[in-house]
């Protein structure tokens, strides 16, 4: 039996251990990919600390991963071997009950699958996806470049051209960090007037050098205020994980503005009075199924958009998850397997 090498955590709470095991053999509607890259996410540690129901470990985890296709189970008409291709945090859905029926997949309440979670993901040599849950690669991108597209891009993108901005439209982006500075390119390549938001001078230049007209810095101005000035947003796409943060811009929507929330904050203060009087709403955006990832990748080889990514070999897992959680990488963190 071939072995492959993989990281995975035993329980919640416990380290990365790289393990051998063997090689699995696809089922029937799966898919094997031999992974070149797979993104390291904040999401990742619902894995590694146990913040998932119903979790089962050893668990694999990975939902940001690039390969190329290697062995097709029964029944799988769309994929070949040789094929390069993404997979994302949407694993897979029933495809029968009310909300799959209505197109809305990521709803699913009979089979929801997410990637890494529910099935064994990306750090590893190889791993098994549900043919349905795949994106075809384009060829333009490196595997590096294509990994992260698979989940901070695809939320952003996705959560940017569902947002009902129009080109010329004032978009602000809050949070400059693995999401943001992906969520400012888009929305410039979009055609949006944008404006990045994030604390502190030094992230200006940044901010301009990934498309944004304008800049905010939130520890010495009044975003609100800031953006009133700039006649009001139609969107905010809030990228943190800070419910203050978040709070502190909504009062700087525009009439029938949207405060659009893809950051996991705890939770969030809202002003009724200020949702009434100019019938403004915050919602949250769900990445995306895998042709949405497959949207995301073309629009990003079309515009040039790209993460800027920090890269580690698998079996330095541990050091790159931890500087995931720092919170000091610049800005994405990427696993290579070397193959
Ligand atoms: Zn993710
Ligand atoms: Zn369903």
């Amino acid at each position: 039996m071939a072995k492959m090498r993989a990281a995975q955590i035993t329980k919640a709470g416990g380290p990365f251990e790289i393990v051998e095991r063997e090689i699995p053999e696809p089922s029937a509607g799966h898919v094997r990919i031999k992974v070149q890259a797979c993104g390291i996410c904040h999401s990742d540690s619902l894995v590694k600390e146990g913040q998932w129901p119903g979790l089962k470990y050893p668990r694999v985890p990975g939902h940001e991963v690039v390969g190329n296709v290697d062995a097709v189970g029964a029944g799988v008409v769309q994929w070949k071997p040789g094929q390069r291709v993404g997979v994302g945090w949407h694993g897979g859905h029933c495809g029968y009950c009310e909300n799959c029926r209505r197109g809305q997949f990521f709803g699913c309440t009979e089979a929801l699958k997410i990637t890494g979670i529910s099935f064994d993901g990306g750090y590893a040599e190889y791993m098994i996806a549900p043919a349905i849950a795949m994106a075809l690669m384009p060829e333009e991108l490196s595997p590096v470049e294509g990994a992260p597209l698979m989940c901070a891009g695809i939320t952003t993108y996705n959560a940017l051209r569902n947002s009902g901005a129009r080109a010329g439209d004032l978009v602000a982006v809050l949070g400059l960090g693995g999401l943001g500075h992906l969520g400012v390119q888009y929305a410039s390549k979009m055609g949006f007037k944008t404006v990045g938001i994030a604390r502190g001078k030094d992230k200006e230049v940044l901010a301009q050098k990934l498309g944004a007209q304008h800049y905010i810095d939130s520890q010495t101005q009044d975003p609100s205020a800031e953006l009133q000035k700039l006649g009001g947003a139609k969107v905010i796409i809030a990228t943190v994980t800070n419910g203050e943060a978040m709070s502190a811009v909504q009062a700087g929507l525009g009439i029938n503005g949207t405060l659009v929330v893809i950051g996991a904050a705890e939770s969030l203060r809202v002003s009724p009075v200020l949702l009434i009087m100019g019938s403004r709403s915050i919602k949250g955006w769900y990445s995306g199924t895998a042709i949405d990832s497959q949207d995301t990748l073309r629009f990003s080889v079309l515009s040039g958009v790209r993460s800027m990514n920090e890269v580690f070999a698998l079996e330095k897992v541990t050091d790159a998850y931890e500087r995931m959680m720092s919170g000091k990488a610049r800005f994405r963190v990427v696993l290579t397997t070397g193959l």
